[in-house]
């Protein structure tokens, strides 16, 4: 049976959200019954067709947090998992009693691996096993999955056997897992062809997937084999789940709507809400959200490179294959050093602040320096520095300050250029404030004094970076100047020098 286009038009895919159990088995996260009705709860809402709340078994806690999620939540199908043990299946089954469209999830592993070492079973004994669990399973409930456990490491005649022997008891859903991520695309969505072949004499049945990402394959897998006829898949939030984790929804979901000419396959995700749905998960589960994730990550629609910025800014699809507020996000112009004046002038006006050219220009420079000795300036830093830009156009340029000694025993020198380029030097001894302001006088040849001075190192996230904001006295008039920069010395010597007015030529000058 071939997977044409128009047949899968007609049925929409089930998205199987395993969050709640295979999630949950990630390693260091364990969700109490409040935990995991929370989390059912922004399920429902996101739209999801099946929940898998957990697995009974396990404890009296987790059989009880499945009935409370099979209690609550009534719009999408709550499934349970058991092996195929009839302990297990009665435990699923009670737990899921309460629910409004329960599924019975039955798994029995099927690869030779499985089978020798950890079931210690003969293939017959396995398949025997399979089909007495499934026997029970259907006796207790109308909807029935059964899982064939490791079935991308399974003898192909024998998992089409299998497959074809749960198709024939009556299962609804059999799930193909590619439990440990070995699979490739290709020889994966030929497994699910060859599974849908086993089943072909019973046309109702849905051929699931189930893809985990030790290879990193789990979503292009799960693409794979809904291009194959897959027509339920099962994925987690953030693509949590045993080991290397499970194929993330939010990828699965999105590659499906950005490219529905190559899949045509529809999902009742209201995606909107999957970046809330990510937080939500990561939150109560304690696993961050690597920032560069795909889809649901804190640089997903963020873009910092000033060729990127520009292009963003004149039309979103320049870099963007999606829209950030199509998955509930939003765009990120976001400062840094590699940002152009183009876009630090669009984010200064999306802030309502404008500046005039000059302005704009120290403005930026300063955010250069700033972003030279921070990896991401903040957003109070970045509008100070606007605000020291709006003051009128200065006559002199810092070109360089340093500074040696401590105390009142500082020695400072500085280098400025006048506005018409040429270059000029001085040096200064003391205080490091007043140090700063005898060697910007002697470089400048006008007299300054200082009236008051507050400079500090402050540390951020990562590294710390000096403010200034120094009173000063100009040839009898008072001015006022703040700057950030990578020292006290320099932050003070850009305070002072970024607002003074042009001044006379001094015999201090030097060759340009
Ligand atoms: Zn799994």
């Amino acid at each position: 049976m071939n997977a044409s286009t128009t047949e899968r038009h007609c049925q929409p895919l089930t998205i199987f959200d395993t969050t709640l159990r295979d999630g949950e088995q990630t390693p260091g996260v364990s969700l109490s019954a409040p935990q995991k009705l929370e989390i059912a709860a922004a399920l429902e809402a996101l739209g999801v067709d099946v929940i898998e709340a957990g697995f009974p078994a396990a404890s009296s806690g987790e059989a009880d947090a499945v009935a409370a999620v099979a209690a609550k939540v009534s719009r999408s199908a709550v499934c349970a998992l058991a092996r195929c043990h009839e302990p297990d299946i009665v435990a699923a089954s009670d737990a899921l009693r309460p629910a409004a469209r329960p599924r019975l999830h039955v798994f029995m592993a099927t690869s030779p691996l499985h089978m020798r070492h950890k079931l210690r079973m003969t293939p017959r004994q396995v398949m025997q096993r399979a089909r007495q669990g499934m026997r029970l399973a259907l006796d207790l409930c109308r909807d029935v999955q059964f899982s064939a456990e490791d079935a991308t490491r399974t003898e192909p005649a024998f998992l089409h056997d299998m497959v074809a022997m749960a198709a024939e008891l009556g299962v609804s859903t059999i799930n193909i897992p590619d439990t440990v991520g070995y699979a490739t695309p290709v020889e994966y969505g030929q497994t699910i062809a060859n599974a849908r072949q086993a089943a072909a004499s019973h046309p109702g049945v849905v051929i699931s997937a189930h893809c985990h990402d030790d290879l990193g394959l789990a979503a292009a897998n799960t693409l794979a084999a809904i291009h194959a006829g897959a027509l339920q898949v099962e994925c987690t939030i953030n693509g949590l789940g045993e080991r290397a984790g499970n194929a993330a929804l939010e990828e699965v979901v999105m590659a499906l709507r950005t490219r529905p000419e190559l899949y045509a396959a529809t999902t009742g995700i209201i995606t909107q809400r999957l970046a809330a749905t990510s937080a939500l998960v990561a939150g109560l589960t304690g696993i961050a959200v690597p920032p560069n994730k795909a889809v649901v990550g804190a640089n997903a629609f963020a873009h910092q490179s000033g060729i990127h910025q520009h292009g963003m800014l004149s039309n979103a699809g320049t870099y963007e294959v999606m829209r950030a507020e199509d998955v509930g996000a939003s765009t990120q112009i976001v400062l840094g050093k590699h940002s152009g004046r183009h876009a630090f002038a669009a984010w200064l006006e999306a802030r309502g602040t404008q500046l005039h050219e000059a302005g704009l220009e120290r403005a930026f420079a300063a955010f250069k320096r700033l972003a030279d000795s921070q990896a991401r300036p903040t957003e109070r830093q970045v509008l100070e520095l606007a605000g020291a830009g709006s003051h009128p156009p200065a006559g002199w340029q810092l070109l360089a300050a340093s500074h040696s000694g401590r105390g009142d025993q500082c020695q400072v020198e500085v280098r400025v250029a006048r506005h018409a380029g040429r270059e000029c030097q001085g040096c200064g001894r003391g205080a490091l404030a007043n140090a700063v302001a005898d060697a910007v006088a002697q470089a400048t040849g006008l007299r300054l004094r200082v009236a008051a001075c507050h400079a500090a190192m402050e540390s951020r996230g990562d590294g710390s970076v000096a403010t200034a904001h120094v009173e000063f006295d100009c040839d009898g008039a008072a001015l006022r100047g703040q700057a950030i920069a990578a020292t006290e010395c320099e932050a003070i010597a850009h305070a002072m020098v970024d607002v003074l007015p042009a001044a006379r030529p001094t015999r201090m000058e030097v060759a340009p």
